[in-house]
């Protein structure tokens, strides 16, 4: 069987600890592979010898850095389907999905290019007499990364484009569940040229992370993953000293006001509620129709919508529309979860349980899922379902549909349909949640922005890529520089103005 390694100064080595644990093919319930789950040990030396590496790299001029990242950027379009595959080998999403999450983490490399200028920092000439004063923003030393599994390229080029652009080392702690893609990324990224120990892959679990979250030369960690895991590494790594974004779960909802255009909100609807099986942290979960004729006609249009989707691996071509869950315990998840909706009292209008796929019977395929009629008291409302099931709370106006979007703990993404600009404007002005879409169903900042959420869905400061991963990869000194020709001032023992 596969034993999937680590990736250690510039080579792949196998674990140490003894311990693994099993990566799944999720279109036929079989293990594939192993993964190792790193010991305190392997995380020491794999910080100790990044360490030693970040010396040199950051000494690197920013440009010839940079050209590194240019290099690492062609490699991944060359390379674009063997990622693609590994992607899909072990989350289960569908190719051009998987294409989909390379290229957005791509596009994050491609603005890294620029670091050089997200680098600058500032200067006053003649701020006072004989004085200059300027600020210059350092990288941090070594950095840390732990994603999820949802996103096995895209999250991970997320963290180390910006970081090691920056001039840190980074230890990047993948999913155990898809954990294969950062090793080819880390191949990747050592071809272009970038020297061995700048990137770390250490594979593993709590223990993986408790090492870097207690580990004193780590200077900073960027989580991505379900919000009670965002909390507690948030908690220890600032309690540890550490700068800390943990990026956590999400509760989208999507209203659907009367003047919509029905059948564009439906057509979003179904590829935001249902791609990639709903395991996007951006999937819309929950639609908000505004009206009861709203809701019906809304209803009306998604049912033949749902029903023409096609369930499948990967491997069967690309009409198929989404695939497996990721494991059988996040299967066992939702279909639990779809029943307690019918328990509690809400309408299943397409069922997704029982779904069979001959020859894959043992995948961990759940089919799409619609509930109408869903109350926020319920436990399909509460919970971040993570898989292909949508649920419609109808709302009887636009200010009763706009509260239960701000009262959810969740705020990382959210959307309005609507003809109406003052509403959308309205909507975008007032509503809690960090990224809005108007008329557009996953509204993910392209990577010249940044990317976050607000509430429960995000604890720290400052958001994720884009300018904003700059900053947080990045300390900033300040020098105030004075030069003594043609000043006779003598000392001075008050706090006073420069001029
Ligand atoms: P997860 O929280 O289970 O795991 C994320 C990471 O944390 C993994 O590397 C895992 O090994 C580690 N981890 C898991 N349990 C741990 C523990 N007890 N102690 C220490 N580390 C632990 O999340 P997941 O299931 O891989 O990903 C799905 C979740 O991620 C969803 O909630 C989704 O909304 C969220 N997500 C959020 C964003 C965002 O930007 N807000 C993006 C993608 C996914």
């Amino acid at each position: 069987m596969e034993e999937i390694g680590h990736w250690i100064n510039g080579k792949r080595v196998a674990g140490t600890s003894g311990r693994f644990t099993e990566v799944f093919n999720p279109a036929t319930g079989e293990v594939q592979a192993r993964v190792a789950l790193a010991s305190p040990a392997e995380m020491d030396h794999a910080v100790a010898e990044a360490a030693k590496a970040q010396v040199g790299w950051a000494a690197t001029n920013p440009q010839r850095r940079a050209r590194i990242i240019v290099a690492f950027a062609a490699l991944i379009n060359r390379d674009m389907d063997k990622l693609a595959q590994a992607v899909s080998r072990e989350h289960g999403k569908t190719l051009p999905d998987a294409r989909g999450d390379v290229q957005r983490g791509l596009e994050v490399v491609e603005v890294c290019m620029g670091a050089p200028a997200m680098l600058k920092g500032e200067m006053t000439d003649s701020a006072g007499p004989g004085i200059d004063l300027y600020s210059m923003r350092q990288p941090l030393g070594v950095v840390a990364a732990i994603t999820p599994f949802n996103f096995p390229a895209m999250i991970p080029l997320w963290k180390m484009a910006p970081a090691i652009a920056a001039g840190n080392a980074m230890i990047l702690k993948p999913s155990e569940r898809t954990p294969s893609t950062s090793l080819l990324l880390a191949e990747l990224f050592k071809e272009a040229g970038l020297p061995d120990g700048v990137l770390q892959v250490v594979n593993g679990d709590k223990t993986a992370v408790d090492g870097i979250l207690d580990h004193p030369v780590i200077q900073a960690v960027g989580f991505v993953g379900s919000t009670p895991i965002a909390q507690y590494i948030y908690a220890r790594a600032a309690a540890n000293g550490k700068r800390a974004q943990c990026f956590g779960g999400a509760k989208n909802h999507m209203i659907i006001m009367p003047d919509a255009d029905l059948d564009k909100a439906a057509d979003a609807l179904v590829g935001a509620g249902f791609g990639a099986a709903g395991e996007r942290c951006m999937a819309i979960s929950v639609a908000v129709p505004v009206g009861e004729k709203t809701a019906d006609a809304l209803i009306e249009r998604l049912v033949p919508r749902i029903e023409k989707l096609k369930v499948g691996p990967y491997t069967a071509g690309d009409d198929v529309d989404f695939g497996p869950l990721v494991t059988k315990a996040a299967q066992d998840r939702v279909l639990g979860l779809i029943g307690s909706g019918v328990d509690q009292g809400a309408k299943l209008v397409v069922d997704g349980r029982g779904l069979k796929i001959q020859g894959y019977e043992n995948g961990f395929f759940v089919g799409p899922t619609l509930f109408d009629r869903v109350t926020p008291e319920m436990e399909i409302y509460k919970q971040e379902i993570f898989g292909p099931v949508l649920s419609t709370v109808r709302s009887g106006n636009y200010e009763e549909a706009l509260k239960l979007v701000m009262d959810n703990e969740y705020g990382n993404g959210t959307a309005i349909f609507t003809a109406d600009g003052d509403t959308a404007r309205d909507f975008a002005s007032r509503v809690n949640v960090g990224m809005v879409g108007i008329n557009f169903p996953i509204p993910v900042p392209l990577a010249y922005y940044s990317f976050g959420g607000w509430k429960k869905s995000a604890f720290g400061d400052l958001n994720q890529y884009g300018p904003d991963a700059f900053r947080f990869y990045t300390k900033t000194k300040t020098v105030t520089a004075r030069w003594f020709s043609g000043i006779k001032e003598g000392a001075s023992l008050n706090f006073k103005a420069l001029d």
